[in-house]
């Protein structure tokens, strides 16, 4: 049963104490509803671990997750830092008001024009993550007249897949520098050139949806034996070790998460370890949960609509929604679990499948689930679809976006407008 299943007195679904179908009902469908409640405490689980740790940190929300204004708020509320990967994200990130010495960029294919807006509000860091990358920042800075502190994204040869680790000497990513074949440490030397930028220390992100501590040990290891190395050449140690996100998250049943502040602890422990055994300085320690922070407190509202039953192959209950607010499913075979948000306590004595309403045979957001007996004008609640849900969604077959609701303390607010047709073709021009 899905950790976000809670029913009220009426046999619906609810979340932060208000009845789901009441809000279907107030703010139409697909409508995504978070429970802020949730995503603070996932946020605090991991700003507080460090604190209890007495580990200066920074827990930087990874805003590609699900980026708005009102999320960015919460995230500034919270005191965490910040991710974003796009001038768009950078842009809605000032909107919010989030402090610029907090926010970080990153991008395998940072543009001129965003290295030049990210210089300009004065961001914390940038996370450098190719050689053109360098120049490109050296002469912004020089035009700028301004400095700049960043982190070296490096692949340490670890992919961390949900629940194994594999591990390459050469890593075949179009992000970063390799530590193995010395890129890594040709970046840093190039660096060492440019004196209005500075190096503070390493990132790396292994992977994502991640349920064991074993990948981000074997990274630490990683990038401690390259430390080790740059100490001895250059002298260098870093101020800061970023060991990214990936915290993994319960969808289905089968998902046995580990709680957030397991992972920290074992983080702080393997450096702890690695710094007494290189004679080194602790590094502050950054992480970047995107989906940890948002995924688990998020859910999805849909109303039913036709049904196909096929005798001896399966049922099909289509929704209102699909891969234009959630494409994981199509995109990588994401599994979800779901409830009939109004027949919450009946018992779930129906196999079906649920698929989405657009052109497309991929378009399915649940393969053979249990529900109650189902018909038109149920609310069906997909759980866990806070994260790259709807900052994932697109206009295919010209759908409008979803809404998106936060409730809070028994009160739900609108934090995204449902789309207009109006917003769907505002940038069309006429051709006649
Ligand atoms: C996507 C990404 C994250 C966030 O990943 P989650 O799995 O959502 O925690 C963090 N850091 C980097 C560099 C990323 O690309």
């Amino acid at each position: 049963m899905h950790e976000m299943r809670k029913v009220n007195d009426n046999g619906h679904l609810t979340i932060g104490n208000l009845d789901t179908v009441y809000l279907a009902e107030k703010y139409g469908t697909p409508l995504f509803v978070y429970d802020v409640e949730r995503i603070r405490k996932n946020a605090r689980l991991f700003v507080d671990t460090f604190k209890k740790l007495k580990v200066k940190a920074q827990v930087a929300y990874a805003s590609k997750a699900f980026s708005s204004i009102a999320m960015l708020q919460v995230a500034r509320q919270e005191a965490l830092s910040l991710d974003v990967v796009s001038e768009g994200e950078l842009y809605t990130a000032l909107q919010a008001a989030f402090p610029v010495e907090k926010i970080h960029m990153h991008g395998n294919n940072k543009s001129r024009k965003e290295l030049e807006m990210a210089v300009q509000y004065n961001i914390g860091c940038i996370v450098v993550d190719n050689f053109y990358e360098i120049e490109l920042l050296h002469d912004i800075l020089v035009h700028q007249q301004k400095e700049m502190e960043v982190l070296l994204r490096v692949t340490p040869g670890i992919e961390a897949h949900t629940h194994d680790y594999i591990l390459t000497g050469n890593e075949d990513s179009k992000f970063g520098f390799d530590l193995a074949n010395g890129q890594a440490a040709k970046a840093f030397q190039k660096l060492q050139g440019f004196d209005r930028i500075h190096v503070k220390g390493l990132h790396c992100h292994i992977g994502s949806q991640i349920f064991e501590t074993d990948g981000f040990i074997m990274a630490v290891r990683r990038l401690f034996q390259s430390l080790a190395n740059w100490k001895q050449t250059y002298g260098f140690e870093a101020e800061v070790l970023n060991l990214g996100g990936g915290f993994g998250i319960q969808y289905t049943a089968e998902d046995e998460p580990l709680a957030l502040d397991q992972y920290v602890k074992a983080l702080v422990e393997e450096i702890n370890s690695q710094v007494n055994t290189y004679e080194m300085n602790f590094p502050e320690i950054w992480i970047e949960p995107g989906r940890a922070i948002v995924g688990n407190a998020g859910i999805t509202l849909y109303s039913v609509g036709s049904q196909k039953q096929i005798p001896n192959v399966r049922d099909y209950i289509a929704v209102d929604g699909g891969m234009t607010d959630n494409i994981r499913p199509a995109l990588y075979q994401a599994k979800y679990d779901a409830v009939v948000a109004n027949k919450a306590t009946q018992p779930t004595t129906n196999e079906a499948s649920v698929a989405g309403k657009c052109c497309e045979s991929g378009d399915m957001l649940i393969w053979d689930i249990s529900l109650p007996e189902v018909e038109a004008g149920d609310i069906l609640a997909v759980f866990s679809t806070g994260a790259y849900g709807y900052s994932m969604s697109n206009h295919y077959n010209r759908f409008p976006k979803a809404a998106v609701v936060f409730v809070e303390n028994g009160v739900d607010t609108l934090v995204i407008k449902r789309e207009t047709y109006q917003d769907m073709i505002k940038n069309d021009l006429s051709y006649e």
